[in-house]
């Protein structure tokens, strides 16, 4: 980052050894874009991907002076940060013993009706059906685009989104009497910082199972079954099978539920509708069964989803690769995926980091779907204009942003030391969580202010758009399994 103006960064850029400061490897400095964010006026691309010798290196530009120093290795560029996500997911695990905490809420829902299980949904330790079927259904479609288990990788995401299927199942399981659950935990979840297995009062079920179920719902747990029904028939038959009645099931009861059952309360997070959800749940029933009946459904609901995209409140672009797989309306399906791919674009070129997206609260879960979406838009299409949009999404979310931390805790030389997650302040860190990451400092200030006398070191840095690892802040720095599941579907497809 520099003073001077942008213009001025152009010509040649020097690879160094640290060990003796002789160059290796000779660049050009690709591009330069104005900035206006903290101290940094202007932002230069130095690209050394081809140099792949591993030692410890800074980069030298004539007359600006030299970067910190670096490492480059060998080790496989997408599998330590997926396996620390994968460590992230474990250490969420909820009613078991992990690395990070005791065996906890073993007795959540009622005798009738157990709801144990499944992954703590951030930074808190409560559980809803609408993050945990967003996270399941990305690792399955993860799993399921690679089209086999047979990479190491792929086989851990399909163990982990075991943890998601089982205890969806068990949230579902009350069809004969209509009790359906889209929620577990206690009201005062948010009062007491504590370990989970800190959650014992002597009462046999502590925790409240919200009753309840909205289309919106349906649809995302018609898509995990049926996903489930496909990515486990090799491995457990009778499994893949139960999760594939259940999915039946759950399409026989399509219109008895209204069309959206928000969290409680609604604010945490809020659905205005079910279409997307119910098209990726149609689309994935006829991809099992094949039932020629689904078709018009399908394509009703295809031409009428507004918006496509990945993420818990919307799966419109999951739904729409799925339509293009199953081979219905291709053109139509082709047609829309590349309008969101160009936009990416469109939008990545106002970004001096080509960031593809505007900031929102989970901007990292935004900016990893995006590099996911054009993943997915390429194996589709065979068309690979974008891939470099792709993995400027992923540099992005390790460093090349204006605080040059890496939002994976655990992963890159700079990352959050004080995420906002019970466990990572009391049990150590826990890697591979993926931290909300940057904000509108005027959306932030809506919810947060500093603490008196609270030291910056990415003052400097912080602009209109800011990033505080400070624990207190759960707008940037919150742990989450919506935050961290599509940057662990990235790194699969990339592998
Ligand atoms: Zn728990």
């Amino acid at each position: 980052m520099h003073t001077e103006p942008a213009e001025q960064f152009s010509g040649p850029f020097y690879l160094c050894s640290e060990e003796d400061g002789a160059p290796v490897y000779e660049g050009e400095i690709t591009s330069t874009a104005g900035c206006s964010q903290g101290i940094i006026s202007a932002v230069s691309v130095c690209d050394f991907s081809s140099w792949e010798t591993p030692g410890r290196y800074f980069v030298s530009i004539p007359g600006v002076g030299g970067s910190p120093v670096f490492s480059v290795q060998k080790e496989a560029a997408c599998d330590h940060p997926a396996e620390e996500i994968l460590h992230f997911f474990r250490s969420q695990r909820c009613g078991v013993a992990t690395p990070l905490h005791g065996p906890c809420h073993q007795h959540d829902g009622s005798k009738e009706h157990p709801l144990t299980g499944g992954w703590h949904d951030a930074g808190d330790y409560l559980k809803f059906v609408v993050t945990t079927s967003f996270v399941t259904i990305e690792m399955l479609s993860a799993v399921l685009a690679k089209n086999s288990t047979e990479t190491r990788l792929a086989a851990s995401v399909l163990r982990e989104a075991r943890v998601g299927v089982e205890w969806l199942l068990k949230m579902t399981d009350g069809y004969a009497d209509g009790r359906f659950y889209y929620q577990v935990g206690h009201p005062d979840d948010h009062r007491f910082w504590r370990l989970p297995e800190a959650d014992r009062t002597g009462q046999e079920y502590l925790r409240t199972a919200y009753a309840g179920w909205g289309k919106n719902l349906n649809g995302l747990a018609i898509a995990v079954f049926s996903m489930a029904a496909r990515a486990f028939v090799e491995d457990d038959p009778d499994f893949a099978a139960c999760c594939g009645t259940r999915a039946e099931k759950l399409w026989e009861l399509r219109d008895s539920f209204p069309d959206v059952q928000n969290t409680t309360p609604e604010s945490f997070y809020t659905q205005s509708d079910s279409k997307d959800s119910m098209l990726l749940g149609a689309v994935q029933l006829y991809i099992l069964t094949g039932r020629e009946e689904l078709l018009p459904v399908v394509d009703n609901l295809l031409k009428t989803v507004e918006n496509y995209n990945i993420g818990w409140g919307n799966v419109g672009f999951l739904a729409l690769i799925t339509a293009f797989e199953a081979g219905i309306d291709r053109s139509f399906c082709t047609e829309v995926l590349q309008g969101c791919v160009e936009n990416l674009a469109k939008v990545a070129k106002r970004s001096p980091f080509c960031r593809a997206s505007e900031l929102v609260w989970g901007s990292s879960a935004q900016i990893a779907a995006d590099a996911q979406k054009i993943l997915l838009y390429e194996e589709c299409t065979g068309d690979r204009t974008f891939r470099s949009l792709a993995i400027a999404q992923v540099d992005y979310l390790l460093g090349a942003n204006p605080w040059g931390v890496s939002f994976v805790v655990g992963v890159g030389c700079k990352y959050p030391r004080f995420a906002h997650s019970q466990l990572n302040d009391l049990a150590g860190l826990q890697r591979g969580a993926v931290v909300g990451g940057p904000g509108l400092r005027r959306d932030w200030e809506k919810f947060l202010s500093l603490p008196a006398g609270y030291t910056d070191v990415y003052g400097p840095y912080q602009g209109a758009e800011v990033f505080y690892d400070w624990i207190g802040d759960y707008y940037t720095n919150e742990v989450a399994i919506d935050y961290a599941v599509p940057l662990l579907a990235v790194f699969t497809l990339l592998q």
